[in-house]
Formats: C-alpha cells, sequence, structure tokens
C-alpha cells in the first residue's frame, strides 16, 4: 500500500510540475507580446540624501501595464523571465528605457541625477560591458548618469565574468551597485575586490530598527564596512522617521523607501528633478 501511495505521489508531483512548467510557457508568451506591444513601463524611485533631504538619484523599477489585470509588479514576472531566458530582451528594453528617459530629461534642461536599473543575475552572464555601454551610447548620455544594480548571487553564480565585466563597466564610468546587500552570500574577500561604488541595505533589515538589536549591528556593520572600502551606501525600504533618525545617527547618507517617496511615473518624477533646474548658461 506504502508503494502505492508512493507511486501516487509521484504521479502527483510529476503533474505539479507539468501545469507549473505550461503555467511559465504561458506566461512567457504574454511576456513577449506584452513586450512587442509595449505594455512594460518604469517607475522612478527616489534615492534621498538624508543630510538634505535632496534628490540623490532614481532606480528605474519594472511594471507590467497588463491591459486585463492592470499593473503588475516586477515579483509576479521577473522570475519566470529569468527562468525561460526572457529576461535577456526584457533587462536590454529596460535599460534602453531608463536611457532614453534620462535623455528627455537632459534635454528638458534638467540638471541630472543618475537612474539605477536592475540587472538579474543571468543577463549579466549574457551581456558583456560593451554590449551595456553601447545602449547608453546610442541616447548620447554620460557614462557617469546610469548605474547597474546587481546582487550578490549575481556575483556569485560567475565571479570571473562579473569582475570582468564590472571592471570594464567601472573603467566606462557607469556605476555599479551591489543590491539586497547582507541577504546573498558573498564573501568579504570577493566584495573587498569588486569594483563597485554603491553597497544597498536590504530592506529585511531596515525593517527591524531601531528596536532590534540584531538588526541594527548589522545594519550599522555594513555601514562601518562601506566607509572602509569607500564605497556609497543607500538604505532601502525606510518607511518610518525612526529609522531615518538611527541611519542619520550611524552616519549613513542615502535612503531610499516610502518615507521620502514611492515609485512613481516619468511624468511625476519629472516634479522631483524641477527644482533641478539648470542654471541657465
Ligand atoms: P529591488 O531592486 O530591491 O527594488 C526595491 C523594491 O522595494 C521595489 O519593489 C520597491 O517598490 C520596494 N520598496 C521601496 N521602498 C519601500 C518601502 O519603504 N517599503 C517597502 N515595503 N517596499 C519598498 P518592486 O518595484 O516591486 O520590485 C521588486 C523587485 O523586482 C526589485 O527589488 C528587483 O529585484 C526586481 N525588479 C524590479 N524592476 C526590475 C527590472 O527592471 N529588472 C530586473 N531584473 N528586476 C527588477
Ligand atoms: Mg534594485
Ligand atoms: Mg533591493
Ligand atoms: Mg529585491
Amino acid at each position: 500500500a506504502a508503494k502505492r501511495l508512493g507511486g501516487r505521489r509521484h504521479a502527483f508531483f510529476r503533474k505539479e510540475l507539468a501545469d507549473q512548467a505550461r503555467r511559465h510557457l504561458a506566461l512567457d508568451g504574454e511576456l513577449r507580446s506584452a513586450l512587442v506591444n509595449k505594455q512594460f513601463r518604469l517607475h522612478y524611485q527616489p534615492k534621498v540624501s538624508l543630510i538634505d533631504y535632496g534628490l540623490q538619484g532614481f532606480e528605474a523599477l519594472l511594471r507590467w501595464d497588463n491591459p486585463g489585470q492592470g499593473m503588475i509588479s516586477p515579483g509576479e514576472f521577473i522570475p519566470v523571465a529569468e527562468e525561460t531566458g526572457f529576461i535577456v530582451p526584457l533587462g536590454d528594453w529596460v535599460l534602453d528605457e531608463a536611457c532614453r528617459q534620462q535623455r528627455v530629461w537632459l534635454d528638458q534642461g534638467m540638471n541630472p541625477v543618475p537612474v539605477a536599473v536592475n540587472i538579474s543575475p543571468r543577463h549579466l552572464r549574457h551581456r558583456t560591458a560593451d554590449d551595456f555601454r553601447r545602449i547608453v551610447d546610442r541616447h548620447r548620455l554620460p557614462p557617469e548618469l546610469i548605474e547597474l544594480e546587481i546582487t550578490e548571487g549575481a556575483v556569485m553564480q560567475d565571479i570571473d565574468h562579473a569582475m570582468s565585466v564590472l571592471g570594464a563597466l567601472k573603467a566606462m564610468g557607469i556605476r555599479v551597485a551591489v543590491d539586497d546587500f547582507g541577504t546573498g552570500h558573498s564573501s568579504l574577500s570577493y566584495l573587498k575586490k569588486l569594483p563597485i561604488t554603491t553597497l544597498k541595505i536590504d530592506r529585511s533589515f531596515i525593517n527591524g530598527v531601531p528596536q532590534e538589536r540584531e538588526d541594527a549591528s548589522i545594519v550599522s556593520t555594513i555601514i562601518a564596512m562601506a566607509d572602509m572600502l569607500g564605497l556609497d551606501v543607500v538604505a532601502e525600504g525606510v518607511e518610518k522617521t525612526e529609522q531615518a533618525n538611527f541611519l542619520r545617527h550611524l552616519n549613513c547618507t542615502q535612503v531610499q523607501g516610502w518615507l521620502t517617496g514611492r515609485p512613481v511615473p516619468a511624468d511625476t518624477a519629472l516634479g522631483l528633478l524641477t527644482k533641478r533646474l539648470k542654471e541657465p548658461a
């Protein structure tokens, strides 16, 4: 009986997997037509100085404007795009669109801030620094106005490739941040060697401060370490004034979170930039 039950359970899991594969394949097809039908949007979340609350940069965050279902968040489709490989053309589109928008803002006379784009592990593995550079050049942008956010996992999957791409990006002047820092398992010896500009402290640690002692220690250690390594540091997911006060006390200079601004469409983001109109020459 046990054997028969085990066999049946196997059949059950096989069916589950087959169903999942079918769902992912269907979603992959929908994502591909969404790109053709121009249903993807970027929203921009401000990164803000804790010293004067000035705008320091934007992070571009992907949304799928689905005619039937409304705005779909990236958590619902990025993992599938990563699995099927569609993330590579989709990621190229994101970088191109962020660059196009940055060019529009420059042409409107804005005093620009860097725009950061998320690069998934598979996208990083399939592209070279020159591939990224070509997209930035297509829009005649100074490389310092574009930042790429990569996770520790993306680096650790293929360290040699990541090192060479990041090194070349740094030489070109394109900024690189490590996203969700503290949740991966990159070793400190690699961190020391990585050609990056910024560490973004993961939201899960910020969530607990200032109350949770463990989170407070981790956050303060990351900030001290970034300082020693000469890296900028951004705290992600800051929602409360007490969190901002705690971070300021630790000399963390930049935050990104609901307290200082939610992700907004480009036309709303323009409002934040217009406070930074260039002085007439
Ligand atoms: P991430 O890169 O760590 O982006 C930050 C996420 O935290 C965003 O979620 C943002 O809306 C959210 N967030 C910001 N401040 C707060 C806060 O104060 N409280 C809370 N609870 N959340 C906050 P979003 O836009 O849903 O994106 C989720 C993840 O999806 C991103 O995490 C990133 O890993 C991925 N993603 C988004 N856009 C892209 C993209 O264009 N390409 C790739 N490869 N991944 C993307
Ligand atoms: Mg990010
Ligand atoms: Mg993050
Ligand atoms: Mg994340």
